[in-house]
């Protein structure tokens, strides 16, 4: 079975290992039976993995005498809410759990981000599995500590770094996820052959069709490399130092479309087209060859990965983006290619070249 270690040997020892296969979350039963990651499991789901894994596993651990506590929340980004955290920290108390029982996030990033903070937080911080259940779960949300909650003021602005001890990334629980949800997912998936690995990135476009079919063993082949990437980048820089903005690729002119769109478009979605409009950036700069861009648009292509038209205004994105703190006297901090597989953090990336790209794209 492919499986990442994700080494963190900082202050303190927090490696883990991420095990990716199809029918892994069946693992879960006799690691929770041996009670190595604590006593008590707290499953935390949302509506949605309630019924598609969450009662099967607690039918399943219950022919095991494991009796676990269940806990739901609403599916979708609002549940990141302090008033969701304190709830469930809440029913945590009252069902008696301990400093030595183990909460299993068995769900997408909103379950991932809000049951990581719900473990680092509970009694100053008790054991956490993540069981990631959505394509970007897997390749991104569940890698890396990052857990969080959102206040009114900003996306997870309310949070911390927490590590599991242990990812269970199941491919089979793809199946049954949206479109949108794979496309958004795969934005981050080709996002990492851009920033770091070249022949993955040509792999990505030799197996588009098996990727688009959620062929198990390429994605199984997929989701691990992404999780080496992501785990070498942030086992480099575990607290965001420097090196881990390279993630951020695309992003920049991605949040601004996203805020454009007032968040009718999904942060994959825009990600994706902020992808595209970068790497004509970064070609018109001089710094990234007409090969690499073509072979970049064709991986994006492929993939299905922002084709469709895009309905914004140049000159609001660009406004949006001048908002942001990265921008000054007329440039912005940004990721740019150099080539496709190795990202670059340009301290100085003159924003006429990006409006000139946007008048002639939109
Ligand atoms: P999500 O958790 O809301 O899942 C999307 C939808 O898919 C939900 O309705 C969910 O119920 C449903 N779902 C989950 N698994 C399913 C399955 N197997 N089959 C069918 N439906 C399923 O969203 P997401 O895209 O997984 O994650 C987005 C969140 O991740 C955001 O809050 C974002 O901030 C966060 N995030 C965190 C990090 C990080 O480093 N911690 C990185 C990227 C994104
Ligand atoms: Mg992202």
């Amino acid at each position: 079975m492919p499986r990442v270690d994700v080494a963190l040997k900082g202050e303190f020892d927090n490696s883990y290992e991420i095990l990716v296969e199809d029918g892994v979350m069946d693992n879960l039963i006799p690691d929770l039976c041996s009670r190595k990651f604590g006593r008590t499991p707290v499953v935390i789901c949302d509506e949605n993995t309630r019924e598609l894994f969450g009662l099967s596993l607690i039918e399943k651990l219950a022919l095991e005498n494991i009796d676990p506590l269940l806990l739901t929340v609403p599916a979708g980004e609002k549940s990141k809410s302090l008033d969701v955290f304190g709830s469930l920290l809440e029913a945590m108390l009252e069902a008696g759990i301990t400093r030595q029982d183990v909460v299993v996030a068995l769900g997408g990033g909103v379950v991932g981000d809000l049951s990581g903070y719900v473990a680092g937080s509970y009694m100053r911080g008790i054991n956490f599995i993540q069981v990631p259940t959505t394509l970007l779960s897997q390749v991104d949300s569940a890698v890396g500590g990052k857990v969080a909650v959102n206040i009114s003021g900003g996306k997870n602005y309310c949070g911390m770094f927490y590590q599991p001890k242990r990812v269970y990334s199941d491919i089979s629980a793809l199946s049954t996820l949206p479109e949108r949800e794979i496309l958004s997912g795969l934005g981050e998936v080709v996002k990492y052959g851009f920033i770091a690995d070249r022949k993955f990135a040509e792999y990505l476009l030799d197996n588009a069709d098996k990727i688009l079919s959620l062929d198990k063993e390429v994605m199984s082949a997929v989701v691990a490399r992404c999780c080496e990437i992501k785990a070498d980048v942030v086992s480099r820089d575990e607290k965001e130092g420097g090196l881990r903005r390279i993630l951020n690729y695309g992003h920049t002119v991605g949040h601004a479309i996203e805020t454009f769109s007032g968040y009718k478009l999904s942060h994959g979605e825009c990600v994706a087209h902020g992808m595209r409009i970068v790497a004509r950036a970064c070609n018109r700069a001089g710094m990234l060859s007409d090969s690499d861009l073509k072979l970049h648009q064709n991986v994006m292509d492929r993939l299905s990965l922002a084709t469709g038209g895009l309905n914004i205004r140049p000159a609001d994105i660009m406004e949006l983006m001048k908002r942001d703190k990265k921008v000054k006297d007329g440039s912005v901090v940004m990721v740019a290619l150099d080539k496709v597989g190795h990202a670059v953090i340009s301290d100085d990336f003159p924003l006429e070249i990006i409006e000139a790209e946007l008048n002639e794209m939109y």
